[in-house]
């Protein structure tokens, strides 16, 4: 089993597949380079594929790609040493092993490879001349993982993830989750808690939680005080601090139009921090960072409620993560922001001590109503339609949740019934509206 705190990584936005993930396989790379020593001439060569290459530009991924090899990690990132660095090597074009890299000529975007194993693919290659010296393929595959070929290619089609450990209680489906629960009495977040102690102590994974909850606020507390244009060209300015300052003065809308204002200024406080490159959890992904902590910060007003919150959606998700995919370049935002609402309603439903069955109806509806979701970004940028795409994610989690709580027994549709859905419908989606701007508002909004 995978651990919740995979699902919940502090990193930078604007995108967990194509910032998080290519700023770590870079990292990684470059200590590995740092062990061996390489002849004079030889430089660093990076190939950005598929939809790294489409909307690489819009979502960081050569800044980040270039941060990694660097030394940078999106989980303890500086950014005033990021702009530093970035200045240093813009000027000398030679990394600390003393291989040659010049950002602006040996990050490269090839528009025309797909690689058959992910669409998130990179190349990653030390040269001397025309003659490679050494080369890598690794993907980044979705809500901050990664992998290399080699781990690709051995991952058997499976619904759970193999890490090594052994856990109380191993699951790959939601009707095995359920059945744990039956079997044992718990609560799906006792039954992942349980899991984790396996990992590490009680103190750890508490810690851990506290931590990811205290990032996902102080997002928040930032995007809600902080003014501005979003970076990218785009011109969009940031949302959040004027409806924040409406809904101090009492100036908002009346009861209950108020909830959605609520939800949608947390959504959207996160989702412009994320888009202006701040730090933010992936929940399950960069792109739809918002969702989870606008519910958590409206309805969760203890650290047991919090901490509740974040196991249950944690268990939901690695129910995506291990049966289909938290990749936009593969499932469409489909994957992303209706994980993401299938998680948050999940969590809400466990906060109001809802049934482990009407939990897992909650994640169910929460995922039914985003189905067929497509990613299609406006200038390959996570902003249109992003940002506002939580902040109505936010508000459908917790309607979903509602509605769960209205019912008893289990639906006619289950919950891995519409995980199996969402990965279909992901796989037959066209490539245009799987993260790459080839389609959708991308190509129907003029950028200006
Ligand atoms: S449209 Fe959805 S999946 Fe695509 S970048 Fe935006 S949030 Fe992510």
């Amino acid at each position: 089993m995978l651990s919740v705190l995979d699902m919940f990584r502090v990193g930078v936005g604007p995108s967990s597949s194509h910032t998080v993930g290519p700023m770590r396989i870079a990292q990684r790379y470059g200590q590995r380079l740092a062990r061996r020593t390489w002849p004079d001439g030889a430089r660093v060569v990076v190939t950005l594929m598929g939809s790294l290459a489409f909307t690489g530009h819009g979502h960081g991924t050569l800044r980040a790609v270039a941060l990694g090899l660097l030394g940078h990690a999106p989980e303890r990132f500086d950014a005033a040493a990021a702009e530093a660095d970035l200045a240093g090597i813009s000027q000398s074009h030679r990394l600390a092993c003393g291989l040659g890299f010049d950002p602006a000529s040996d990050i490269r975007l090839d528009y025309d490879s797909r690689d058959l194993l992910h669409p998130n693919a990179m190349r990653l290659a030390v040269m001397a001349g025309d003659d490679v010296l050494a080369q890598e393929d690794w993907f980044s595959t979705g809500g901050g993982f990664i992998a290399s070929r080699r781990q690709l290619q051995r991952a058997a089609p499976a619904d759970r993830v193999d890490t090594g450990k052994q856990v109380p209680h191993n699951f790959g489906s939601a009707a095995e989750l359920l059945a744990i629960a039956e079997a044992t009495g718990l609560s799906l977040a006792e039954i992942v808690l349980a899991n984790e102690d396996a990992m590490r102590s009680r103190g750890a994974t508490l810690a851990g939680l506290d931590r990811v909850i205290a990032v996902m606020l102080a997002c928040i507390d930032r995007g809600l005080t902080t003014t501005g244009i979003l970076p990218g060209g785009l011109k969009v300015e940031r949302r959040a601090p004027a409806l924040w300052q409406q809904l101090q003065d009492g100036r908002s809308a009346n009861e209950p139009e108020r909830l959605f204002d609520w939800l949608n200024v947390y959504a959207m406080a996160v989702n412009e921090e994320n888009a202006a490159g701040g730090q933010v959890v992936t929940a399950p992904t960069n792109g739809a960072a918002g969702i989870l902590p606008a519910v958590m910060k409206h309805y969760c007003d203890t650290d047991d409620h919090r901490r509740r919150f974040l196991l249950t959606a944690g268990a939901v998700g690695l129910l995506y993560k291990q049966r289909a995919s938290i990749s936009g370049a593969e499932m469409g935002c489909q994957g992303e922001v209706g994980v993401a609402c299938s998680m948050a309603a999940a969590g809400l439903a466990a906060v109001w001590n809802a049934s482990p069955q009407q939990v897992a109806n909650a994640a169910e509806i929460g995922m039914e109503h985003n189905l067929g979701l497509t990613c299609d970004p406006v200038g390959g940028l996570v902003q249109i339609p992003c940002i506002e795409r939580n902040a109505i994610g936010a508000v459908k989690a917790a309607n979903a949740a509602r509605l769960a709580l209205h019912r008893s027994g289990h639906g006619r549709v289950s919950l891995d019934q519409v995980i199996e859905t969402m990965r279909q419908t992901g796989i037959d989606m066209s490539h245009k509206y799987k993260e790459t701007s080839q389609g959708g508002l991308a190509v129907n909004v003029v950028e200006c």
